[in-house]
């Protein structure tokens, strides 16, 4: 069994895209800027949107937090959109979800310029994705497959069943592994909520990519013998015994599934740490598009 070690795999690349900004700044060009936006006070959406920017100082890019308060109205959020849209030395934004219930999620996404949709939620960016045409890929989905290409794990003619159908997982996942690319040319299967005898569909899988949100539900005996395991799953489960309170736990048993896996992500330090660099090179690309 080999582990896919995002964790690893991110750091190799940031110090990739370190040099990259380092050669950028030598020649006297702006570096990559990405903003984040936070409504609310989420103890997780925080964590998340700290690490993204953390991440950004790391390689060298700009970034910059903007943070808002959980009353503020749908008005207000659509007119910062439309001023992160109109900052020349802005090349991307994300908008951390969930928002507050009073703001319709959808208007916002339609409002970010698909130029600076750096998390690749945009219809224009995912109907891009799905003809093959160039666009940012949706940062979990993109980093998954980055990990698949650098640890080359065979793709081509596999049966890959993805669990979970969300548009910022599982459906661009099923689309990406589908297309006649490397990594790519899978057979996939999309299953979801609705999905009858999941058992026996996950123990055809050559390839398994769990992103349901159901801490520890892939078990050893839904599995067979030499599959590849990707563990999307990040739930925070009550655990007295850490400071915080709480552990991360992946949607994969991982005592009873890794044994039988050729390849199989942790959690955490799988595919998490791959979701914030594939933001980076989502930056950068877009940086680079201004020129
Ligand atoms: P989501 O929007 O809640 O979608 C969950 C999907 O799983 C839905 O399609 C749902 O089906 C399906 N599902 C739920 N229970 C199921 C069951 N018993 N059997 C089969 N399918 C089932 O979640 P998400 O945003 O895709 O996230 C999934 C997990 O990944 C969460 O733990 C999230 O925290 C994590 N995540 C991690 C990263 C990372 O960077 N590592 C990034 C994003 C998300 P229906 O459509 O029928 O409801």
């Amino acid at each position: 069994m080999t582990l896919l070690d995002g964790l690893a795999t991110s750091r190799q690349i940031k110090s990739e895209l370190a040099q990259v900004v380092k050669e950028m700044t030598e020649r006297g060009e702006r570096p990559p800027h990405l903003a984040a936006v936070l409504v609310g006070n989420d103890g997780a959406s925080l964590t998340y949107v700290t690490s993204k920017v953390k991440s950004c100082e790391e390689v060298g890019f700009r970034s910059t937090l903007i943070q808002k308060d959980a009353s503020i109205t749908e008005i207000e959020l659509l007119q910062l959109i439309a001023d992160l849209n109109s900052k020349a030395d802005l090349d991307g934004y994300i908008i951390q979800l969930p928002l507050p219930k009073h703001i319709d999620e959808k208007k916002v996404l339609l409002a970010v310029d698909p130029s600076k949709d750096v998390d690749g939620f945009h219809p224009e960016n995912v109907g891009r994705m799905a003809l093959g045409l160039p666009c940012y890929l949706p940062a979990t989905p993109g980093g998954i497959l980055e990990l698949l290409r650098r640890y080359q794990v065979p793709t081509e003619g596999k049966h890959c069943v993805v669990i979970g159908r969300s548009h910022i997982v599982g459906l661009p996942m099923s689309i990406l592994l589908q297309r006649n690319r490397v990594p790519g040319n899978c057979t996939v299967t999309i299953t979801h909520s609705k999905t009858k005898d999941l058992d026996q569909i996950c123990k055809q899988a050559d390839i398994i990519v769990a992103a349901l949100g159901r801490p520890e539900f892939l078990k050893g005996s839904m599995v067979k013998d030499g599959a590849v395991v990707i563990d999307v799953g990040i739930t925070r489960v009550e655990d007295s015994s850490k400071k915080s309170g709480f552990r991360l736990a992946g949607d994969v048993e991982f005592s009873s599934v890794s044994p039988k896996c050729s390849f199989i992500t942790p959690v955490p330090g799988g595919v998490g740490p791959m979701t914030i660099v594939t933001l980076l090179q989502n930056t950068l690309q877009a940086r680079l598009a201004r020129n």
